[in-house]
């Protein structure tokens, strides 16, 4: 059989829409509510005129989606990459609104993308393509429209931009229009870690569901940016055995745990290969560390690392996902009959966007709060979510991540049916 999955499969809008039938069908949707719910509300593609530092203009492609604001203002980051595409931002927008309704904050879901190689652009080339993507959706966009965040490509400087050009355009400073914003301009206590600390408390509540002990549970981790660095450094000061990690360049897999404060250091502080780490451990690609022996699988990289021709290899209790959709639809039978405990994306790395939604708060009522009080609100939220979630799948008799989708389907249908549809 070949090993290389079919397009079909690697499609993530297709990934997602297949998971949210099952959900729909599960909850006897109604037709009406089945279509709104399936498509996105708006679609907005963008010709973006930039002035080049070489004195050429460049015209960049870039998108924003907004899938629903039925229980709240669209909420979605804004990512840079080459190979964004308008499915990818829609399957992400879609995701948004599921994962808001699944930690029950009051947002709906949208997502932003532009084709460009952030690595190959300068600073002054990225500020310039920021304004001028921010200026042409200036009337889309608001606390209380469409809230961005920083995704794949961007970060505070780029939320820093986007805020400063719709206060220009508003006359006003206007912080809450965007969140993952630098502390200095209205950004969260704690908003840095919240993925990665998102990920390790469904960690904490699924071994403990499971009867594993934490000192000594293995665990691997793949991708070493915001989410995957920070889940690992968290979850190995908090007992657990972090035995292997990946990033784009390779993987390292050690059964003796590494340290993983060093590797940071290693990686950030000295800029040197992941692979390269001292400390020991067999090198291998940067997707085979998911297939090693461990208790718990965290892939917190990128899309479609979990397929049909290999989620048969993952030897892993638990499945963590930190990335969004590094599990393809198709994978998902072959994980279930494992038998291993997943936790869905929508569920495990949903701390981000609820310390994105306390930012939020925090700029609306101008009064901040300690980064002990962000991150006791933020286990609060991610505890509730847990249950609800693992409780709605025992109720149903589905897998967790159909449950997280029943879940999280059924808050919007509800808002929808209060709301009603305006004619
Ligand atoms: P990042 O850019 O900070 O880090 C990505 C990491 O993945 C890097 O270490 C990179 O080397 C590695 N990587 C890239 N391609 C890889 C590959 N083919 N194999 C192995 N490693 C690879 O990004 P991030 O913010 O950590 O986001 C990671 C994932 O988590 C994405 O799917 C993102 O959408 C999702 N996510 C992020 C947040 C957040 O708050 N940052 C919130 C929710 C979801």
């Amino acid at each position: 059989m070949s090993q290389v999955p079919t397009p079909e499969e690697l499609n993530v809008y297709e990934n997602a829409e297949a998971r949210f039938e099952i959900a729909a069908k599960k909850l006897n949707l109604e037709q009406g509510l089945y279509h709104y719910l399936k498509h996105p509300s708006k679609e907005i593609t963008l010709y973006i005129p930039v002035g080049m530092d070489n004195g050429t203009l460049q015209v960049f492609t870039g998108y924003r989606v907004l899938h629903s604001t039925v229980r709240g203002p669209g909420k979605g980051g804004i990512r840079f990459a080459p190979d964004v595409s308008l499915d990818e931002v829609r399957a992400l927008a879609t995701w948004m609104t599921w994962k808001c309704a699944v930690v029950n904050i009051p947002f709906g879901g949208a997502k932003g993308g532009v084709i460009c190689n952030p690595q190959k652009m300068s600073k002054l080339e990225l500020e310039r393509l920021t304004r001028r993507y921010t200026a042409e959706l200036s009337n889309w966009l608001g606390p209380e429209k469409d809230v961005p965040a920083p995704d794949v490509g961007t970060n505070e400087q780029t939320m820093a931009w986007v805020m400063d050009t719709y206060a220009m355009h508003l006359g006003q400073a206007t912080t809450a229009v965007v969140t993952g914003k630098p502390i200095e301009l209205g950004g969260s206590a704690g908003r840095r870690e919240a993925t990665g600390r998102g990920v390790m408390m469904c960690c904490n509540k699924a071994i403990a569901k499971l009867g594993i002990k934490k000192e000594g549970c293995r665990v691997v981790v793949q991708g070493f940016g915001n989410v995957g660095s920070l889940a690992a450094e968290l979850m190995h000061k908090a007992g657990y055995k972090i035995v292997g990690l990946a990033d784009i360049a390779g993987g390292l897999y050690n059964e003796n745990g590494f340290d993983v404060p060093k590797v940071i250091d290693w990686v950030y502080a000295q800029k040197k290969s992941l692979q390269d780490f001292p400390g020991g451990g067999t090198k291998m690609t940067p997707r085979d560390v998911l297939f090693q022996p461990c208790d718990i699988v965290i892939p917190a990289a990128i899309e479609n690392q979990i397929t049909e021709k290999n989620a048969s290899q993952v030897q892993a209790k638990i499945l963590c996902e930190g990335a969004n959709g590094p599990t393809t639809s198709q994978a998902d039978a072959i994980i279930d009959a494992k038998g291993i405990f997943t936790v869905p994306d929508i569920l495990g790395n949903a701390g981000g966007v609820t310390v994105s939604y306390f930012e939020w708060v925090q700029d609306r009522q101008g009064f901040f709060w300690r980064e002990s009080e962000v991150n006791e609100r933020l286990l609060d939220v991610m505890d509730n979510a847990f249950d609800q979630v693992v409780r709605y799948a025992e109720t149903h008799h589905v897998n967790n991540r159909i449950a997280a989708y029943m879940l999280a389907i059924d808050r919007v249908a509800s808002a929808l049916r209060l709301r009603g549809i305006y004619a």
